[in-house]
């Protein structure tokens, strides 16, 4: 019988880590989705040290130690503080939850943000554990399906809006009103019962946003990011997002970047290097492992019903072009909630097929073997 996936109502943290098939997951967030050239290392040490040497690029644009052991994750912690990459507390570490735009520089209207919406959080309201903010603020948007309740985004008619994730438009804000309009947001969202749905989104769904949180129409989404050159760096994408840390090591300490900014869409961006060819990582821009997802499944993950990486490998050249892949290990779906074209979800050793859905829609057809799912993709 198909085990029911659990939803846990928190995220993982290094504070309060995850326990999984390999070992504990310890996520690390960096500051405006940056780590610096000597924070990046000594994450990749640390995670061959005291977890198996693979780590995450999780949707949210953070880093995540695989596979680390119990009995380690105290000598662990005292290292990423020592590094500068711990919270002093589970309660600060959860709070931080902002997904910065790769697109910023040192002193610009971005940076400028994210160190007052830092210094407010602790005047914000409790709110679900996996409600965040994006600082979408670059020169067009690019966060818009990236996880996130609040957004911060440049206007088409004004400089700088707070959007609710859900709602086309947004509030005009200031520099210096950002903080209180953000508060305001969450108050309403928290006053209304928006704890029950748990995301603004869902909120939305059943509850009108109040015409004084809406009006300013955020300016169209720019260009996505490609592996290759680009203005900041070298871009990489990560093969279903788990990074090999030896390799990245190596990558960081043969160039000359400064730093590691992550995107939540499974690329990093070497900052001020130029690209190399490396095996570890994807850099053909259009490269058709990019258009597949897949959790790390069966046996990593202690709720999956089935292998996924190795026969999402499988599947990626047999795709058709442009079409997405989505190999999930349950119907829990953590490693795409959006759609794809295809999903196939682990159940009992096999898979469920869902056409143009999401891991937890009605599958079409049940029970498929790989042999049987060659002939579903060919259809
Ligand atoms: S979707 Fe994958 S990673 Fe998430 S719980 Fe299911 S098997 Fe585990």
């Amino acid at each position: 019988m198909t085990a029911t996936p659990t939803v846990k109502g928190w995220c993982p943290g290094a504070h309060r880590p995850m326990m999984s098939g390999d070992g504990l997951i310890v996520r690390v967030r960096p500051h405006m989705s940056r780590f610096d050239r000597t924070q990046a290392l000594t994450l990749c040490h640390l995670s061959q040290t005291y977890g198996n040497g693979i780590i995450d690029l999780t949707s949210r644009a953070n880093l995540q130690l695989r596979g680390v052991r119990a009995a380690g994750h105290p000598d662990l912690l005292e290292a990423l503080m020592a590094a500068g990459l711990l919270d002093a507390t589970p309660a600060q570490e959860a709070r931080r939850n902002i997904l910065t735009t790769p697109q910023w520089g040192q002193d610009d209207l971005t940076a400028w943000l994210y160190k007052v919406l830092l210094a407010s959080l602790a005047t914000l309201p409790d709110l679900p554990a996996k409600m965040g903010i994006a600082l979408d603020t670059g020169a067009q948007p690019l966060l818009a399906k990236a996880s996130a309740d609040f957004r911060f985004e440049r206007g088409q008619e004004v400089g700088l809006i707070l959007r609710a994730d859900g709602a086309d438009t947004g509030v005009a804000v200031t520099e210096d009103t950002a903080p209180e309009m953000l508060r305001a947001l969450a108050l309403w969202f928290v006053d209304t019962g928006g704890a029950r749905a748990g995301r603004m989104a869902r909120h939305l769904a059943t509850q009108d946003l109040p015409t004084r949180f809406q009006g300013a129409r955020p300016r169209a989404p720019g260009a996505m990011l490609q592996p290759g050159v680009h203005a900041i760096g070298a871009v990489y994408g990560v093969p279903f997002g788990a990074i090999d840390a030896a390799a990245l090591a190596h990558l960081i300490s043969e160039g000359a970047g400064t730093g590691l900014r992550l995107t939540p869409w499974r690329l990093f961006v070497l900052e001020g290097a130029a690209p190399q060819r490396v095996e570890a990582f994807v850099c053909d821009p259009g490269d058709a492992t990019l258009r597949v997802h897949a959790c790390p499944g069966l046996p990593k993950c202690s709720q999956g019903q089935a292998e996924t990486r190795a026969l999402a490998l499988s599947l990626s050249g047999k795709m058709p072009t442009g079409q997405t892949l989505h190999v999930s290990g349950c119907a829990k779906g953590c490693a795409h909630p959006g759609s794809a074209d295809l999903t196939l979800v682990g159940a009992d050793g096999y898979f469920d097929l869902v056409r143009n859905g999401t891991a937890w829609d009605a599958p079409s057809v049940r029970g498929l073997s790989r042999d049987d799912i060659a002939k579903e993709i060919a259809r």
